[in-house]
This record gives C-alpha cells, structure tokens and sequence, in this order.
C-alpha cells in the first residue's frame, strides 16, 4: 500500500533498524521505545489488523509468534519475562493501520494496561 508507514519500511523508502527478516514477516526497533527494548513485529504485506485475519493466516501468526519468542530470546529477554502486544482499532489504541505486533521488555510493565 503506497501511503502505509510499514509497506515503506518494509520496502526500505523509510530507513529503520532492523531486528530480523525472512520471505514473511520483519521485526524493526520502535521509533518511539515505550521500554528498554521495544521492537515491532509486522508481515511482509500489507494488512490492517487483526480483524482482517482469517484461517489462512494461522501458518502466517503462528510464524510471527514464535518469531517474537526467537528475538526475545537473542536480545536476552527470555529470563526476565516481556510482553507481546497487539493494537487493534481506534479504541486498541492502533495508529498504524498494517497489522503489528509490539515485543516489549528490560522494565516491569503495568497490568492491566492504560
Ligand atoms: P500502534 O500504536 O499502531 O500499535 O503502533 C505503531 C508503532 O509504530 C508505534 O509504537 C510507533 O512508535 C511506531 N512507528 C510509527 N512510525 C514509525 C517509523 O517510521 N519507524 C519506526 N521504527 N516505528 C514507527
Ligand atoms: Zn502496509
């Protein structure tokens, strides 16, 4: 999708730091770090969110999670613990409308959420 934020980095026209990459899915740090580390999760198409997920997506979710559970533990968050966050629609509070997942860990973390 042209004007998505995620499609751009995904096609390198926006610059980010990157965690890790394969054919499906690529993990980048957060521009704006709500935790010690805080790196976004996304698929390498476009998407808006959960609620466009249907069957089909099982093989794809199922790869981001363990995906997420990999990079945790290479940035050395499996010990200590880390939340998996996903933000769905105006009231999830999502504000990049191309499904994501937010692997957040390094401080203790509130529950339940704001
Ligand atoms: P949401 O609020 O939709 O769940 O999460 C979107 C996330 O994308 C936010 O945490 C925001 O900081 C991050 N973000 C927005 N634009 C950029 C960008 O250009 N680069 C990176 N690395 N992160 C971004
Ligand atoms: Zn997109």
């Amino acid at each position: 999708m042209s004007d998505c934020i995620f499609c751009k980095i995904i096609s390198n026209e926006i610059p980010s730091k990157k965690v890790y990459e394969d054919e499906y899915i690529l993990a980048f740090y957060d521009i704006s770090p709500q935790a010690p580390t805080h790196v976004v999760i996304i698929p390498k198409f476009h998407i808006k969110s959960m609620n466009e997920i249907t069957k089909e997506h099982s093989n794809l979710l199922g790869h981001i999670h363990v995906s997420i559970k990999n990079i945790a533990n290479e940035l050395g968050l499996s010990e200590e613990g880390y939340r998996i966050v996903n933000n769905c629609g105006e009231l999830g509070g999502q504000t990049v409308d191309h499904l994501h997942f937010h692997l957040l860990g390094g401080r203790a973390l509130q529950w339940p959420p704001g």
